[in-house]
């Protein structure tokens, strides 16, 4: 096994013993590969490793790699803070955006998402633990955003996405209670699917408390030497 092969496999095991701790099928926890700072020659090395959803924070980067990878067939997941002036580019050249927090921004994302594509896949981000600096809509703002965002028509809204603070993994369980509460808001509640949760350092806790997504960068593609 080379090098992409070696790491993947060993975060899908980690991921299935995981799972067995809990009594969780581990086809119910899915594998983003978060590939920020990574060139896209790495990314092409992972997808032939098996990998297909790799997931971007910065959109220029971003655009960039969609522009030297579209031989292949990824699944591109938007994973940084939206902000209202690029929704153009998301709706145009991703398949999901996790980190919508208002509605203006789903609303956008719905008027810009072309016709000819499948709708475009969103989880809404929530500042699950109250951090300060951290983007996401607060708790108490989600069942209200869940009712009209379902509603809008090239979207197809599928969970929420938390980023806790390293060390409170309390704070997954806080995101599961809140997932399951809202559901009931939803205009299509069996699009509500997933719950974005879980990075190199703290997958399992997220697992045992309820993730379906995974976002792994470093344990995928090693330590990222540069930011932005
Ligand atoms: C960078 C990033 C990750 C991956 O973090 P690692 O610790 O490298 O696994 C996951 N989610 C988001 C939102 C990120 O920005």
């Amino acid at each position: 096994m080379n090098q992409s092969q070696q790491s993947r496999q060993s975060v899908l095991d980690q991921i299935q013993l995981a799972c067995e701790h809990v009594q969780r099928d581990p086809a119910s926890v899915q594998l983003l590969a978060v590939s920020k700072t990574h060139p896209s020659q790495s990314l092409r090395k992972m997808y032939q490793a098996g990998q297909r959803s790799f997931g971007e924070n910065y959109l220029q980067e971003a655009l960039t790699k969609i522009d030297e990878l579209q031989d292949l067939e990824i699944e591109w997941h938007f994973i940084g803070h939206v902000q209202r002036n690029k929704t153009k580019h998301l709706a145009e050249k991703f398949d999901w955006v996790h980190g919508v927090d208002r509605l203006i921004i789903a609303e956008r994302l719905s008027i810009q998402r072309l016709e000819s594509r499948k709708p475009l896949n969103i989880c809404i981000q929530v500042n699950i633990d109250g951090q300060d600096s951290k983007d996401g809509c607060q708790p108490d703002e989600v069942a209200e955003l869940v009712q009209h965002i379902s509603q809008l028509p090239n979207i197809r809204l599928r969970g929420l996405m938390v980023i806790p603070a390293p060390e409170n993994s309390a704070a997954f369980a806080d995101a599961k209670t809140l997932f399951e509460q809202v559901r009931s808001q939803h205009a299509r509640p069996q699009d509500w699917d997933t719950l974005s949760m879980g990075m190199s350092g703290d997958l399992d806790a997220a697992i045992a408390a309820g993730s379906t997504m995974v976002r792994v960068g470093t344990a995928l593609f090693g330590a990222r030497d540069y930011h932005h």
